[in-house]
């Protein structure tokens, strides 16, 4: 299992985008994204991610060098057409924008629409929260088949449809940070574990049939099976709020079967940001924020070994081991992100190289 240097890791990375066509800006800002979520403890949306993204690429369903078009520019309502673009470029700079009007319309609602895979949507909140703002973010996956089912149901009908809020605290290096799937898990921690040849906990998937089972392989090969929801009914609520704030506010469309699926990874999001200064005084606001956090985390633990965090708290105690220890990939993850890059010319002896193997 190779243990490689974030720095060396996104130097591979921004090789095998930048093989692609892409600028060096777009190359940095895909691969620092993706090294990004495998510091933060989500494999699923790191660089494992490259495989999927080089198929999509050489299958016309990934558009290097675009920049999201804005389609809608009207007071606090920012609207953009991502063009199939590498979604870490183009939901960056479309929540850059969102940002920007904020600052003078205290609340802005953007949405994007038709953008390739935009990775972990937390990496957006955290844009937010660097400008002192709180932002909401719906976000569904369309272009290919569903793979979550309904509560209730025995067959999938969504993506993992993340939701995610970011809000700041009296501590700039400890806001909130929640930024959850809607599905039990991610499918890309079922990538993981199904490259790592490992079995899921029970509750997770079942299989094509609707019957429950531990092999995360049932959502990779046909017959399909498929992921259930986080909290039975409530999550599916989630999910299927989610679906509809980001695809039918985003003229991009929802995953309902009228709708073409090409086979791609497009992902939609309808994002709300919010300026907490023009709602009262920021001091009282974030110091009544701090308030109620400590007041969760006092609560006694269940289990002494392990006290009670805040949402987001664990991405950053797991980037500090990180940034120290190296990012461990599985040997099957690496050999498909080297086997990735040769499809675009990087020979895999250099990625050994670069990544210090
Ligand atoms: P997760 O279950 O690991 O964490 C979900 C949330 O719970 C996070 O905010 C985390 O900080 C918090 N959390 C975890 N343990 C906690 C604890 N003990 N106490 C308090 N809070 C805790 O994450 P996930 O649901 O598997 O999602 C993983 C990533 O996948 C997210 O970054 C999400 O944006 C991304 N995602 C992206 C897409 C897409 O299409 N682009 C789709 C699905 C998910």
């Amino acid at each position: 299992m190779p243990v490689i240097a974030a720095p060396a890791l996104t130097e591979v990375a921004t090789r095998i985008v930048r093989s692609t066509g892409s600028e060096a800006a777009e190359a940095r800002t895909v691969a620092e994204h993706l090294v990004g979520a495998n510091l933060a403890g989500h494999d699923s949306h790191g660089v494992g991610m490259l495989s999927p993204y080089m198929r999509n690429f050489h299958n016309g369903l990934l558009v290097p060098n675009t920049a999201p078009e804005a389609i809608r520019d009207d007071g606090p309502f920012l609207q953009f057409e991502g063009g199939k673009g590498y979604g870490q470029r183009v939901a960056a700079d479309a929540m850059n924008a969102a940002i920007e009007r904020c600052r003078s319309t205290g609340i802005t609602v953007m949405t994007l629409r038709n953008s390739h895979h935009i990775g972990r949507v937390g990496t957006y909140g955290e844009m937010a929260l660097a400008a002192g703002m709180i932002s909401l973010h719906f976000v569904n996956v369309t272009d290919h088949d569903a793979f979550v089912a309904p509560h209730g149901g025995r067959q999938a009908r969504f993506g993992t449809n993340p939701i995610t809020i970011a809000m700041p605290t009296g501590d700039p290096a400890a806001p909130v940070l929640l930024d959850m799937a809607t599905s039990k898990v991610a499918m890309g921690k079922l990538r993981v574990a199904n490259n790592a040849g490992k079995s899921v906990e029970d509750g997770l998937v079942i299989d094509a049939d609707g019957e429950p089972t531990n092999d995360p392989g049932v959502v990779f090969r046909e017959p399909y099976g498929a992921l259930l929801p986080v909290g039975g009914h409530k999550g599916y609520g989630l999910s299927l709020m989610a679906e509809l704030m980001s695809g039918a506010l985003s003229g991009g469309g929802t995953l309902q079967p009228g709708n073409r699926r090409l086979g791609g990874i497009i992902n939609t999001m309808t994002c709300f940001v919010l300026d907490p200064a023009r709602l009262g005084d920021a001091g009282w606001i974030a110091g009544e924020v701090d308030a109620m956090v400590a007041y969760a985390r006092s609560s006694k633990p269940v289990d002494p070994a392990e006290p009670v965090l805040t949402p987001g708290e664990p991405e950053r105690l797991r980037r500090v081991e990180r940034l120290r220890d190296g990012i461990a990939l599985d040997d099957r993850t690496w050999t498909l992100i080297r086997e990735a890059g040769e499809s675009v010319g990087l020979d895999p002896a250099e990625a050994n190289r670069i990544a210090g193997i």
